[in-house]
């Protein structure tokens, strides 16, 4: 169907019509026509493990048998309402979601976009408390809209305006490469599954990293505030992993300004992080208001923000209004992915296949000494690359991208990130299987050794 559209016009279409902003991977990027499962297939018909789930948002697989029934089936009765009439679709949606959350988090908001929920997010937070500071960590990601920027502390993403009013970002407390580092702890929730000590420098880097948020609190905002954000594993920031007690410890230094805590669980919900199907679950904590997006519809427009009553009546006194959330079409598409999960025991997938993957990069870690820390949970997996493990330096963009293009042309695409560029990524469709992972393996491990040939050539 796509043959008036071939390579070269593609390109110069993009080039031409879309945006030089708009970020696309590789030297000569992908023309993928087709997805199947964990599988993408280009324009010459070449096949690709899809380890990155177009940025962590095809949760179930590609064209879902089941998924692709309910929204078919859908699309033939109901397509909008607005909501201004009742619809069993996003009804049936509200009772499966809010079930999966503990008290009081049980009133439902949805909208299209993760920007547009931790926007929601923001004004009920100021709302409800009649407060207005928000405090964020420092290499988080959450959502471009002009609201949002003022969380996303990535400066790739910031533009020359004044997007971060009333927004202080924290350090992050990464326990890798932050400035009080150390390693990840044995018994944390978020931790490792090897070279894990259960290290004194992993909780003392923790006090630290709460004893300068409570700086903050006492020299950037005023005595009461609006609330805290945080994703539950941060994403695009590497991967990164708090130390345990941290977001417990934080939450408690919100609540006692008067602050809501808000989760963003964009990246980490919906069974990704294998032991729960929230990633705060991990942390042993219940956040005021949860923010989701990316994976709950399996690649389909929709996203959502779980909040109290309590919390939720702070906007009644004003309508709230949304042309697109709580789409029927986008409603049966989430139903039908809650559904799948639990069906196709993704869950337990993610934890089990995950593991097996974290053991499997941490041989390879110990065979390679341009790997710097392997870590995650489930299928949210971050390699850190090093110029040595000695030194930590992260790894230049230039010997990063060398390893990426290699693992694409051996037919394995992962994601980037880290605020040097030094993460790889790996977060695939939840239906991934052991073999696809020894075969990633296997084409990660050759993409290193090739590039440890070319230093030790360059040398
Ligand atoms: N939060 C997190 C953690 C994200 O990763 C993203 C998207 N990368 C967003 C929010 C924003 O979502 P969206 O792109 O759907 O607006």
């Amino acid at each position: 169907p796509y043959e008036s559209y071939p390579y070269e016009q593609v390109l110069k279409i993009r080039q031409r019509n879309l945006s030089a902003s708009l970020i696309t991977y590789y030297k000569k990027p992908l023309l993928i026509h087709q997805g199947h499962m964990q599988w993408l297939f280009d324009s010459e018909g070449r096949r690709y493990l899809d380890l990155f789930g177009g940025i962590v948002t095809i949760s179930v697989g590609q064209c879902h048998p089941k998924v692709m029934v309910a929204a078919q089936k859908q699309l033939g009765r109901l397509w909008h309402t607005t909501n201004i009439h009742l619809h069993p679709s996003l009804h049936e949606y509200a009772v499966k979601l809010t079930a999966l959350f503990p008290e009081p988090l049980k009133v439902l908001y949805l909208t299209n976009s993760g920007s547009e929920a931790n926007d929601l997010a923001m004004l009920m937070a100021r709302c409800y408390t009649q407060s207005f500071d928000i405090i964020n960590l420092r290499g988080g990601y959450h959502g471009s809209s002009p609201y949002t920027l003022g969380l996303t502390a990535v400066g790739l993403y910031k533009y020359a305006i004044a997007n971060s009013f009333g927004c202080h970002a924290t350090i992050c407390p990464d326990v890798y490469r932050g400035i009080w580092g150390g390693s990840h702890c044995r018994d944390s929730p978020v931790q490792t599954t090897r070279k894990c000590c259960c290290s004194p420098d992993c909780c003392e880097a923790k006090d630290r990293y709460i004893e300068q948020l409570k700086e903050m609190l006492n020299t950037c905002v005023p005595r009461r505030i609006a609330g805290f954000i945080a994703e539950s594993i941060q994403g695009l920031g590497g991967v990164v992993q708090y130390p345990k007690e941290f977001l417990k410890e934080a939450y408690q230094l919100i609540r006692a300004r008067g602050g809501v805590c808000i989760a963003d669980e964009v990246q980490t919900g919906f069974a990704r992080t294998g032991s729960h199907f929230w990633g705060f679950q991990s942390h042993d904590i219940i956040p005021d208001i949860v923010t989701m997006a990316k994976g709950i519809a399996n690649g389909f427009p929709m996203a959502a923000v779980v909040t109290s009553k309590e919390i939720s009546d702070s906007l009644n006194h004003a309508m709230h209004f949304n042309t697109f959330g709580g789409n029927p079409v986008a409603c049966a598409i989430g139903s039908a992915v809650l559904d799948v999960i639990e069906e196709d025991g993704l869950q337990r997938n993610s934890e089990a296949v995950g593991t097996y993957m974290l053991l499997e990069l941490a041989k390879l870690q110990d065979k390679f000494n341009i790997i710097g820390d392997v870590r995650g949970k489930g299928l949210m997996i971050g390699v850190e690359m090093v110029t040595d493990q000695e030194s930590r330096k992260p790894l230049p963009p230039e010997e990063v991208n060398l390893i990426w293009e290699d693992c694409k042309e051996m037919g394995v695409v992962i994601g980037k990130g880290g605020l040097y560029g030094q993460v790889f990524r790996i977060k695939p469709p939840m239906c991934i299987t052991v073999e696809d992972v020894d075969f990633a393996i296997a084409v990660f491990s050759a993409a290193l050794t090739r590039q440890m040939e070319r230093r030790a050539a360059a040398n």
